[in-house]
Parts: C-alpha cells; sequence; structure tokens
C-alpha cells in the first residue's frame, strides 16, 4: 500500500500503519454515529447515478457530453494543488459535470487501465476513475477514487491520512448530509429488542445482561487472541457458504430428478422411470441423512454433543475444508437484526459446527455473521444463540490463519502494478498498467 508499490500516490503514507488508520476511521465512525454501509451506499448511490447519465450522454449527444467533461474541472488528486477549490460563493456553472437531485454536482476523472484492489480481490468494477463530488448548498466537496466504494465496504479502508486518495469520512457525511443513525448509539432501547420474546424467542440478550459489558468482554477476548471480528465473520461465511453450495446442490440434483419420493407411482411410470426414481430416492435419503443432528439453539438440551469419541457419521452434514462438518435447522420467516439494518441474508438457520480433529463444536444463527461483523456482537453470554468468541476461533482454527495469510501483510506488498495517477503522454492519466 506504500507509494510506488501497487498504486503510484499510495493507499498509505510511507510511515502510516493500516490498523491504526483502520482503527481511527471506525471511531470517527462511531462519534459520527454513521455506519460503513451507510457510507459505502450513499457514495454508490451518487456515483451510480453519474455514471448512468455519462453512458447515456456519450450515445446522445457527444457535444454536451465533450463539455461536461470540461478538462479543468475534473479532479487529479495525484497533484492535489491541482483540485479545483470550490465554495458556497464560487460554484461551477450548472452546465459542466452531472447534477445529481438538487444540490450534487459531481466531477468524473476516468484514466487508463485498472487500480486494482491491495488486497488482492478479483474486482474491476470502478476501478479506473477518480470523482469529485459537490454539494452546492454548501460548497463543501470530497474527492476520492471509484474503488474506495469497495475498499469502505470490504476493507474498511477509506485510505491513509497522507494519501492523495483518502476519502475523509466526516466530509463524505456533511457533503451528502448523511443522517446519523440514531439506532447506532441508542444502547438501551437496543438491550430492550434483545431480550427474550421481543425480536427473538430466545434473545439475544440474557433478561438481565447489559450489552455493553458483553461487547466489552468479547472484544477484550478477541484482543488477547490476536483474532480480530472480521476474521471470525470471514471464516464462519466460508465454511457456511460451502456447505450451503453443497446443500444447494445436492436439492437441485433431486429437484432434477423426477418423481418426487413418498409420492405413489403408477405401475406405468414404475415400469418406465424405475432408474431414476430409485436414483432419485436415494438422492432423497442423502439429502435426509445429511441434514441429521440439526440442531434447536432454542432447546438447548436438544443440541447434540459430540467429542472425540463420539463423531457425527462421516455420512451426515455436510463437510468442508477437510476436517469441518456443518449442519443446518432452516426456519421459517427471517431473524431481524435489532440494530434494525434491511433484512440480511442468512437469516433464517441456525447451524452446528464439528471439528472432526478436536471433536469440539460451535453453534449459531446463521445472522451471526452479520451481527459479528456490522455490531461486533456475538450474542449475549446467556442467549441460546450466542457463539463463544473462543470456541468458534478454536473450531475454524485452520480457516481463520489461512485467511489472515492472504490478507492485509499480503496486501502491502503485491506487485508494483498500480500507476494510479501516472500521466500518459496524451494527458490522461494512468491507473494501473
Ligand atoms: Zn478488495
Ligand atoms: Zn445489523
Amino acid at each position: 500500500m506504500r507509494p510506488g508499490a501497487y498504486s503510484e500516490g499510495g493507499f498509505l503514507g510511507q510511515t502510516e500503519s493500516l490498523e491504526a488508520v483502520i482503527a481511527k476511521d471506525s471511531q470517527t465512525l462511531r462519534k459520527l454515529s454513521v455506519s460503513r454501509g451507510q457510507i459505502a451506499d450513499g457514495l454508490e448511490e451518487v456515483l451510480q447515478c453519474v455514471l448512468d447519465q455519462r453512458r447515456d450522454l456519450l450515445q446522445s449527444d457527444s457535444s454536451e457530453y465533450q463539455q461536461r467533461e470540461g478538462e479543468c474541472l475534473i479532479p487529479d488528486l495525484y497533484h492535489p494543488q491541482s483540485v479545483p477549490h470550490f465554495t458556497a460563493d464560487s460554484l461551477p456553472n450548472t452546465d459542466v459535470g452531472y447534477l445529481v437531485g438538487d444540490k450534487l454536482q459531481v466531477f468524473i476523472s476516468q484514466y487508463r487501465g485498472l487500480q486494482e484492489c491491495p488486497w488482492g480481490c478479483d474486482y474491476e468494477h470502478w476501478s479506473s476513475f477518480d470523482f469529485l463530488i459537490l454539494n452546492r448548498r454548501s460548497g463543501r466537496y470530497v474527492t476520492g477514487p471509484g474503488l474506495i466504494v469497495h475498499l469502505i465496504r470490504k476493507h474498511h479502508f477509506f485510505e491513509g491520512l497522507e494519501s492523495p486518495y483518502r476519502v475523509d469520512p466526516t466530509k463524505v457525511v456533511q457533503v451528502l448530509e448523511l443522517v446519523p443513525n440514531d439506532l447506532l448509539l441508542s444502547i438501551p432501547d437496543l438491550e430492550s429488542r434483545m431480550r427474550p420474546g421481543a425480536y427473538s424467542e430466545g434473545g439475544f440478550l440474557g433478561p438481565s445482561e447489559s450489552l455493553e459489558a458483553v461487547l466489552t468482554k468479547d472484544r477484550r477476548t478477541l484482543e488477547e487472541a490476536q483474532v480480530k471480528y472480521d476474521q471470525v465473520a470471514d471464516a464462519l461465511e466460508r465454511v457456511l457458504q460451502s456447505a450451503l453450495d453443497q446443500r444447494d446442490e445436492l436439492l437441485d440434483q433431486i429437484a432434477r430428478t423426477p418423481p418426487k419420493p413418498g409420492k405413489l407411482r403408477t405401475a406405468l411410470e414404475i415400469a418406465l422411470g424405475s432408474a431414476s426414481a430409485s436414483h432419485r430416492d436415494s438422492l432423497y435419503s442423502e439429502f435426509e441423512k445429511r441434514d441429521l443432528h440439526m440442531p434447536d439453539l432454542s432447546r438447548p438440551e436438544s443440541v447434540p454433543r459430540f467429542s472425540l469419541d463420539n463423531f457425527p457419521g462421516a455420512a451426515t452434514g455436510y463437510l468442508v475444508e477437510g476436517t469441518l462438518q456443518v449442519f443446518f435447522a432452516g426456519y421459517r420467516g427471517l431473524q431481524d437484526c435489532p440494530w434494525d439494518c434491511a433484512p440480511i441474508p442468512w437469516a433464517c438457520f441456525d447451524f452446528l459446527i464439528v471439528n472432526r480433529r478436536s471433536g469440539e463444536s460451535v453453534t449459531g444463527p446463521g445472522l451471526i455473521v452479520h451481527l459479528i461483523r456490522e455490531h461486533q456482537f456475538f450474542g449475549g453470554s446467556e442467549s441460546p444463540y450466542r457463539v463463544e468468541p473462543l470456541k468458534a476461533i478454536r473450531v475454524l482454527e485452520r480457516v481463520i490463519a489461512e485467511d489472515g495469510a492472504t490478507s492485509a501483510a499480503d496486501a502491502c506488498q503485491r506487485l508494483g502494478l498500480g500507476q494510479r495517477g501516472q500521466v500518459f503522454s496524451d494527458g490522461k492519466r494512468g491507473g494501473g498498467l
């Protein structure tokens, strides 16, 4: 991420620490009561609107397109002193750039090539332009690269304080006039939603637990284990996704193989379709076996206990990464996030993951991946839906270790491909070769 490595301008200053930058920005967001998702969504919505206008104009009216793309106003972030300065008293004409809604005016600077994500994601969307978003009402503006939407959402990264490409979260909130999300602050209200019988029958917190105490205790546990929330969330997500894919594949095979099991078949059907029917039956019985041992977390005493002496059968559940065995219990309806986020995928099942090397297992709801990643919440100590962080870390140990190895450290020293800001002989700026 240093200047000259992945990008000419650098994602981080020469001596900045990635972790310190991310921690500082999280603190800023907490103070603003705005989530990373809100910022990424806000930027994405505005930029998408501009890109749509731009594409349509390019096709319909190339002279207006030329005028709106006027050279002098497009931001050259690599040369910060060249970025135009606006105030409420000195605004650009409205016939340049692109207008979004009744107050935003956006300028785009397209460059050749792509700025790759330093984490090495296979991601190329919006990685070849920089932007300047101006709020015409206040005269405030913010600049940044298109890639930032991905960096904020996926890596919680707004770029280093010393990078010319940094997108200052406070500025985004001001320019886009994002409204603070009260729910991020109103802990007392949150607590009552988390009690048994409110948002969920079993409750996310015990009847008298304090949310803050739970959050603090788990934060300390993770710090001592030197594992990050995202590492746990990512590892859980990978394991569950792999098991869900296997389950879908099996269901798909069954759906493609008529007739329905248990359905009375006519003599003719049996005569004509005996082969496929029995194939289907065997698939179905495989599916039923794999869905054994479903954990009913609302009745903890019913959750099967496994150990090194008592493993689940190898033909049950779904095997992931060779050593992890995953079981699902789906339920009707969706479990809402108590923070009132938009409906969350995976909010309709519970899981049980057994580590076949150690015999240890961990249970939890599918929603927990979101709760850990977005709200640093593993569930209250008294909740049957709690995912015990240390247990999860031990069960997922290898997955977490693998994941960590390919993340930040790797991202810092990737090939020196990105040449963000490089100026080509024709005056265009480059963004990777
Ligand atoms: Zn990435
Ligand atoms: Zn949420």
